[in-house]
């Protein structure tokens, strides 16, 4: 909303709740059903006789689907809408990219209640079992023997069973055993425009993420990988998009990076999520992720698509215990650590915290910028160091 304000577009929000104010704004919020398409298009072709529209922007991974409805509907170059639903669900992505002959797991599709040995044959250790649709790695847990995949396929079926019906809608009831890529990995954003990929930027991940849980902290940018292994990742990513049919629009891609070459571990049709792209600027230092996003879905022109030369990082703190959360000290020293530009807590007092890979929600974040991409990533360290959380048990 803030790119839309400072590029003067006029905005509409959808939700799938109604919003107390949408009587007195009738232009500006509307309620749509997000997984009915059909009656959802029907429904913004009617509103757009009123207050008409130039093009819909999906910002998550449940509202691009219907995004890219509404662009078909009305007249705009966008994606295939079985491109938009491969890059959503993570079995039909897997078959078409592996089907492309692009590097991805070994992977299995299985049904909960299926007997262990069937599910142990398909793959060997160590695996990792993940949900069809949740998203920010909840429910994906990484298994190292049978007792381990019987756990963990116990903890995945849980946490299926209580999330909410909108989180992962009609999948709960098959899940992917995947073979576990070791190496490094990194998160690549990009912008697709006519089917060409151009890369805004990648970001690595300097902390291991060999599981079990995969619960994300520190994402950097620039890469220090070497170029020709960055290289070899944007070729990966860039096959990815393409074998999907993709063409138009933010993609963000985590990939893996061993001795055989890249791997691509998931992509999906939309930019990086949560505040994290607060980190990124473009340009002259003043251009934001979203407003490049914004241009690009109005067909305005996109100016630079380079990042700033300055190093940026960004961790999403991780959670510190399962607990409600008392309080939290040390937020002002954090902002005053050299380097760091903003500690923002998203976590409220009294809210339930939850670890992975029950959930998906890290308590705040911690933005820093620096001449090197190290010096941004000690800041964030330094920072974070001065964070002191207080928890009191869940249950009194
Ligand atoms: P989500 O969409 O919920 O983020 P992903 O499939 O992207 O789920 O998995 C989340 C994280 O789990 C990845 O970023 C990666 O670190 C790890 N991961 C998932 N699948 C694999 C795999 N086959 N091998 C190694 N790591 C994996």
């Amino acid at each position: 909303m803030e790119a839309a304000r400072r590029l003067q577009i006029d905005l509409t929000v959808a939700s799938e709740r109604p919003s107390t104010f949408e009587r007195a704004m009738p232009d500006a919020l509307l309620t749509l059903g997000f997984e009915d398409l059909r009656g959802a298009v029907r429904q913004v072709r009617e509103f757009s006789h009123r207050y008409p529209l130039d093009a819909a922007l999906g910002v998550d991974d449940d509202t691009v689907a219907l995004a890219t409805s509404i662009n078909q509907a009305l007249g705009r170059s966008t994606n295939p809408l079985e491109a938009v639903f491969a890059a959503r669900d993570k079995h039909l992505q897997r078959t078409m990219l592996a089907g492309a002959g692009v590097a991805v797991p070994r992977f299995a599709l299985h049904a909960f209640g299926e007997p262990l040995g069937t599910v142990a044959d398909t793959i060997q250790f160590p695996c990792i079992v993940k949900p069809l649709r949740l998203s920010a790695s909840k429910g994906v847990i990484r298994a190292d023997d049978d007792a381990q995949l019987l756990a963990a396929l116990g903890r995945l079926e849980a946490i299926l069973g209580e999330a909410h019906p909108a989180e992962c809608r009609d999948t709960t009831f098959q899940y992917l055993v995947e073979e576990f890529i070791p190496g490094y990995e990194v998160a690549l954003e990009g912008l697709l425009v006519g089917g060409e990929l151009h890369v805004l930027t990648v970001f690595d991940k300097p902390d291991p993420l060999d599981g079990p849980f995969f619960e994300e902290t520190i994402y950097v940018t620039p890469s220090r990988h070497p170029d020709t292994e960055q290289a070899v990742l944007i070729e990966c990513a860039r096959q990815a998009a393409g074998a999907l049919g993709l063409r138009e629009g933010p993609i963000h891609a985590e990939l893996r990076f061993n001795e055989k070459g890249a791997w691509l571990i998931e992509l999906a049709a939309r930019p990086i999520g949560g505040r994290c792209s607060t980190v990124l600027r473009f340009g002259d230092g003043s251009v934001s992720l979203e407003e490049i996003v914004l241009r690009h879905a109005l067909g305005m022109p996109l100016l630079s698509l380079e990042r700033e030369r300055s190093a940026a990082a960004v961790m999403m703190i991780p959670v510190p215990g399962a607990g409600v959360l008392e309080d939290l000290a040390g937020v002002e020293e954090a902002k005053r650590v050299p380097g760091i530009e903003d500690v923002v807590i998203t976590a409220y007092r009294g809210e339930t915290l939850v670890p992975w890979p029950d959930g998906s929600r890290y308590p705040g974040f911690i933005f820093a910028r620096g001449e090197r991409p190290e010096l941004a990533e000690q800041a964030l360290r330094e920072a974070h160091r001065r964070l002191r959380f207080t928890l009191r048990s869940p249950a009194g």
